[in-house]
C-alpha cells in the first residue's frame, strides 16, 4: 500500500502530487516582517571589510547587501515561515521527497539602500516546478521570492530555490534490490594496523608506545612522529575517556547509516585520540567534556568497532 503511494507516476501519466503543489503558488512562503536594524554605516563598512569590498563612496550599502538587512540573527525568528510553505513542504516530505537542497539564488536590485532606510519584507512561493529528476534524485523545485522594500518602495527581491527531492540510494540504484542493508565500509587493515584489529578482536583498544621516548600514538604508524624510533609496544586503553570534540551527522547520508548521530574525537585517559560514535545517549546530548567508556559494537558477522558510550547528561550535574 506504501509502496504504491510512493509510486512515482508513469511518463505521460498525471502528477496528482504536482497538481497539488503548485496550487501553493502566489501564496506567503513567509510573515511579513521589518528589518532588525535600518540600514546603518557600521554594518555596511563590517560587511565591506570582511568581503574585501570598496565602501561605496556615496555611502549607500553595496546592492549585494540585499540579504543582510532581512536576516532575523541566530536568536530570532522574524519572517518565520508561513503556514503554507510549511504544509507544501509537509505534502512533499509525506509523499517521500524528505531531502532538500538549496540550488541557487537570484537577487534584482531596484534602488539602492542609504543609511537610515527601514527595511519591510515579505516573501512568496513564486512556483512549483513539474517532477525533475536529478543526479541527486527525483523531486520538486520550490522558488521562493522574497522582496525587500525601504520605506515602503521596492528595493530589491532575492529569489531562492530549492530542490526536494527523493534521493538516490545508490546500493539499490546498482543492484537493483533494496533488500540487502547496506554494510557499513569496511576498514582497511595493512601490515602497519593489524596489531589494533587483531586488538579488537579481543576486545581490547590498542595504542602504541614509543620504546625510545615512550610518547603513545593513535592511530596506529610505523614509526614515532617525536623521536623517529621504529620500534614500540602495544598498550592497552583503559577504556576511559572524555569527548574532546564532536560533530553531528546530518547530511549527506551514507547507506548503512542513520543519521542523525554524533561522530566524536575521544581523549583516552592515557592522551591519546581516537575518532567514534557515543552510543547510549542521544546525538543532540553530547557534550565535549562528556566521560565515556569503551565497548565494542558488533555491527555485523564480519565487523565488530570499538565506540565509546556516553554518560548521559547526569555527569554534568555532578560538577
Ligand atoms: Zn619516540
Amino acid at each position: 500500500m506504501s509502496a504504491r503511494t510512493h509510486a512515482l507516476p508513469e511518463e505521460g501519466e498525471t502528477d496528482a502530487l504536482y497538481e497539488r503543489l503548485r496550487a501553493y503558488a502566489g501564496r506567503p512562503a513567509a510573515e511579513p516582517a521589518c528589518g532588525r536594524d535600518p540600514v546603518n554605516e557600521p554594518m555596511i563598512r563590517h560587511w565591506c571589510e570582511v568581503l574585501g569590498h570598496p565602501v561605496p563612496a556615496d555611502g549607500s550599502a553595496p546592492a549585494t547587501m540585499l540579504q543582510v538587512w532581512t536576516m532575523a540573527g541566530p536568536a530570532g525568528s522574524r519572517g518565520g515561515r508561513s503556514g503554507p510553505y510549511g504544509e507544501l513542504l509537509g505534502a512533499l516530505d509525506g509523499a517521500g521527497y524528505t531531502s532538500i537542497v538549496a540550488t541557487d539564488c537570484e537577487q534584482e536590485y531596484v534602488r539602492p539602500l542609504r543609511p537610515g532606510d527601514e527595511i519591510t519584507y515579505d516573501a512568496v512561493i513564486e512556483s512549483v516546478s513539474p517532477r525533475k529528476t536529478t543526479k541527486l534524485g527525483t523531486g520538486y523545485f520550490v522558488t521562493t521570492r522574497m522582496d525587500v522594500r525601504a520605506g515602503g518602495a521596492l528595493a530589491g527581491t532575492h529569489r531562492f530555490r530549492v530542490l526536494k527531492y527523493r534521493p538516490v540510494n545508490r546500493r539499490t540504484a546498482e543492484t537493483g534490490t533494496g533488500a540487502d542493508k547496506p554494510r557499513r565500509p569496511r576498514p582497511v587493515v595493512n601490515r602497519d594496523n593489524a596489531g589494533f584489529w587483531e586488538g579488537v578482536a579481543r576486545h581490547q583498544l590498542l595504542f602504541q608506545r614509543c620504546t625510545a621516548c615512550a610518547t603513545p600514538r593513535f592511530p596506529w604508524l610505523p614509526g614515532c612522529n617525536v623521536c623517529g624510533c621504529a620500534e614500540w609496544q602495544p598498550v592497552a586503553a583503559s577504556g576511559r575517556g572524555t569527548v574532546y570534540s564532536y560533530v553531528v551527522m546530518h547530511h549527506p547520508p551514507f547507506p548503512a547509516f542513520d543519521p542523525p548521530y554524533a561522530v566524536a574525537l575521544v581523549e583516552l585517559a592515557e592522551g591519546v585520540r581516537i575518532v567514534s560514535n557515543v552510543t547510549g545517549v542521544r546525538h543532540d546530548e553530547v557534550r565535549i567534556g562528556m566521560p565515556v567508556e569503551l565497548e565494542f559494537l558488533r555491527v555485523d558477522d564480519d565487523l565488530e568497532l570499538p565506540v565509546f558510550r556516553g554518560a548521559g547528561t547526569e555527569w554534568r550535574r555532578e560538577l
